[in-house]
């Protein structure tokens, strides 16, 4: 029976993430399971890769404190192309509803810590944003928020998951194992016999 001292169950971006960090803070017994053929075969590889800091909750926006500028230097830090571009991220309003929302979310993001995200008026996305005119006109009408720093990563999604596999397989992360199974009741079974025990 295999033993270690964390069990991630999940090698999505968050659990690989999860190996990454404790492995970097010292944890040298680290078991990833994950009951695909790969690691990142979850809602990860679904994702369009958007990474941003205009959020509505704490843990949302502290989370995208932490993770832009770690995403800025990622590929630097572990040699793998992370494809991060800070294009920015413009949420325009198109009623006044939702732009009390922005300006609520706003004020919370900056009480946060947050000094890149601005609140726009009507004029100055008119100004910097003129292609958004053939898009649609009411996106001038009322104010958005605007992050230069937000932007997209179009293999963040893979890359923590590749990282965490590979070093792994490697031992440049010396701790990290990786297992295809698939935990079930407390269990870990093997993927593709569980799979078909359920079909
Ligand atoms: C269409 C789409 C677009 C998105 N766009 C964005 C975006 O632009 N920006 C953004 O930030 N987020 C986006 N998201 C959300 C983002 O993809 C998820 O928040 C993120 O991938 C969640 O990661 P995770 O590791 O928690 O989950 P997952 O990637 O789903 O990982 C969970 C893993 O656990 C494994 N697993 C589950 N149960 C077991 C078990 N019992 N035993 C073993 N393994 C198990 C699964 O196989 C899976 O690989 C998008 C999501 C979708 C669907």
């Amino acid at each position: 029976m295999q033993t270690a001292e964390v069990v991630i169950i999940g090698g999505g971006i968050v659990g690989s993430s999860i190996a990454y960090h404790l492995a970097a803070a010292g944890c040298t017994d680290i078991l990833v399971i994950e009951r695909e053929t790969a690691q990142g075969k979850g809602s990860t590889c679904k994702s369009m890769g958007g990474v941003r800091a205009q959020f509505s909750t704490p843990v949302n926006i502290q989370m995208s404190l932490y993770s832009i500028p770690f995403y800025a230097d990622f590929d630097e830090r572990l040699g793998h192309p992370a494809g991060y571009r800070p294009q920015g991220y413009l949420f325009c309003a198109t009623h006044e509803k939702h732009l009390a929302y922005l300006r609520t979310n706003y004020l919370k993001q900056v009480a946060m810590g947050l000094k890149e995200v601005q609140l726009i008026t009507a004029d100055e996305i008119r100004n910097r944003f003129p292609q958004l005119r053939a898009y649609k006109e009411k996106l001038y009408e009322l104010g958005a928020t605007w992050a230069a720093m937000s932007g997209s990563g179009s293999t963040i999604v893979g890359a923590f998951p590749d990282v965490s596999s590979r070093d792994a397989a490697r031992s440049a992360f010396p701790g990290v194992r990786t297992e295809t199974a698939e935990v079930l009741g407390g269990e870990s079974r093997d993927a593709s016999r569980s799979r078909a025990t359920r079909e």
